[in-house]
C-alpha cells in the first residue's frame, strides 16, 4: 500500500461518458436512457469511494444540448437511469453537474472550473482542497490541474496532453489507487 491520494472526507470528481458509462461514438451523444451502459467495475469503484467516505460528484460536458441533439429533459432522464443503475449495484453519486454550452463562451465547460466551484458552493461536504479528478480525456486532466487537484487519466495520455498525477486503465483501478493501493 502506498499513501492514499484521497483521504476520508475528500471529494472525488468524476467524468461521466467514457469514465462511468460507455461513451457514444465520436461526434454523438448519450441522449436516451437506453444508451446508458455502465463500464465494467465502475459501480464497484464508486461504491469504494462512497465507503471511504468521499463525496462523489460527476462533472460532464454535454455540448449536445447546445447543438440541439438532445434536450435538458433528455439529459435528466439519462442521468436518472445512470443513478438507478449505480444504486442497484450499491453505488451513490452525491451530485451531477453538466455544462450544456457550446465549445466556447462559458466558464463551466471543462477545462473551466465552473462545475467544480458550483459543486463546492452547493453540495454539503464537497471541497476542492484534497480533491481528485478522474476522467478519460485531456480536458479532465487539464481541469483538475488548473484547480490543483490530484488527477487520474483513464487510459494513456497522448503526446502533448497534460500529464496527470497517475494513469489507470479504468475507474476501478483509479479508485483503488486513490485509496492507496495499486492501480
Ligand atoms: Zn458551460
Amino acid at each position: 500500500m502506498s499513501a492514499a491520494a484521497l483521504l476520508a472526507g475528500a471529494t472525488a470528481f468524476l467524468d461521466r461518458d467514457g469514465t462511468i458509462n460507455e461513451a457514444a461514438p465520436e461526434g454523438e451523444y448519450v441522449a436516451s436512457p437506453d444508451e446508458i451502459r455502465l463500464l465494467p467495475g465502475a459501480a464497484r469503484a464508486i461504491a469504494l469511494l462512497n465507503e471511504l467516505p468521499a463525496r462523489v460528484v460527476v462533472v460532464t460536458n454535454q455540448r449536445g444540448i447546445a447543438l440541439g441533439r438532445m434536450s435538458e429533459d433528455d439529459l435528466a432522464a439519462v442521468n436518472r437511469r445512470l443513478l438507478a443503475e449505480l444504486e442497484s449495484e450499491g453505488a451513490h453519486l452525491d451530485a451531477i453537474y453538466h455544462c450544456p454550452h457550446p465549445a466556447a463562451g462559458c466558464d463551466c465547460r471543462k477545462p473551466g472550473p465552473g462545475m467544480f466551484e458550483q459543486a463546492a458552493r452547493e453540495v454539503p461536504g464537497v471541497r476542492l482542497e484534497g480533491a481528485a479528478m478522474v476522467g478519460d480525456s485531456a480536458l479532465d486532466v487539464e481541469a483538475g490541474r488548473r484547480l490543483g487537484l490530484t488527477t487520474v487519466r483513464l487510459g494513456t495520455a497522448a503526446a502533448g496532453d497534460p500529464s496527470p498525477t497517475h494513469e489507470s486503465p479504468d475507474l476501478l483501478a483509479a479508485a483503488r489507487w486513490l485509496l492507496g493501493g495499486a492501480g
